[in-house]
Order: structure tokens, then sequence, then C-alpha cells
């Protein structure tokens, strides 16, 4: 068994239609669904997750972003998960981001930057509790 980070496909990639192309380009890196579920976070679950900006400038319009439609929050391994999803998706700013990088390809601006991606080990076990019970984690899926 690998390892574990939580994606987020936000607001603007449900908005834009696209929910497949993105899960599609997640798949053929080489990430297993462990679990997923559409939603909609509430004001208090979106202050809650992005606590560690809560003293910036952008810390409540990013909270109106990530509360305006519903997003899709999912449990993704493999091994080295949290590093090369990271990669996968490139620099919070798509400006910066690599060629071939779902921010390059899709996002429009640092806020609206179509998924997150965990930065830690540490908070991908957190942020995986905060959307997935134990028993929707599907352990024997696709092994
Ligand atoms: P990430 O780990 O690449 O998602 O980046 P951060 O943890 O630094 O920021 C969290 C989220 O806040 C980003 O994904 C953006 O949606 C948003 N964000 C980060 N920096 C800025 C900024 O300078 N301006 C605005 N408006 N939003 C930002």
């Amino acid at each position: 068994m690998g390892n574990r980070t939580l994606a987020i496909l936000k607001p603007d990639c449900v908005r834009k239609n696209l929910i497949g192309e993105v899960i599609t380009k997640i798949t053929e890196a080489g990430f297993k669904i462990k679990a997923m579920k559409m939603t909609r976070l509430s004001r208090a679950a979106a202050e809650g997750f992005y606590e560690v900006h809560k003293e910036r400038e952008f810390f409540n319009s990013l909270v109106d972003f990530m509360t305006s439609g519903p997003c899709v929050p999912i449990a993704l391994e493999k091994e080295n998960a949290v590093a090369d999803f990271r990669k996968l998706i490139g620099s919070t700013d798509p400006s910066e981001a690599a060629e071939g990088t779902i921010r390059k390809l899709f996002a429009e601006s640092k806020q609206f930057n179509i998924v997150h991606g965990s930065d830690s080990d540490e908070n991908a076990a957190i942020e995986i509790a905060h959307f997935f019970p134990r028993k929707e984690l599907l352990e024997n899926y696709n092994d």
C-alpha cells in the first residue's frame, strides 16, 4: 500500500465542467481513488480548512470562493502521494506552473486554481479524515 493525499476539485473545476478531465489526469498519473464525493463546504468548514491562512489578506475571498458552489474531495493513494500530487497540479499561481500540470492547463488565477492538494503526510491524514469516515475509505478496491 502506498501513502495518501487529499485532492479537492474546487468550485471553479466543477463550474467549468472539468471534473472528468481532471480525474483522468489524476488516474493516468497512477493515483488510485480511495474515496470521493461531491459536497458544498459550509463557511465554518472552509474557514477551518484554510485556518493557516486566516491572517492573509486573501482569506475572506478564498472562503467566499470555496463556499461558492459544490466541490469534489477525493482521497488518493500512491507511493509518494503528497509530493507526486503537488508535482502533477503545479505551482499555486498557474502562470508559474510547469507545462502539462493541471493548474497550467486549466487554472485562471492564483485563487481560481482548480484543485487542492495536501502539503504534508500529516495534513493529508487530517484532511482525509475531515471528509471521509474510515469506513468510506475503500481498502480493498482495485489493489
Ligand atoms: P496551495 O497549497 O498550492 O493550494 O497554496 P496555499 O496553501 O498557499 O494557498 C491555499 C489556496 O489559497 C490556494 O490554492 C489559492 O486558491 C488561494 N491563494 C493562495 N495564495 C493566494 C493569493 O495570493 N491570492 C489569492 N486571491 N488566493 C490565494
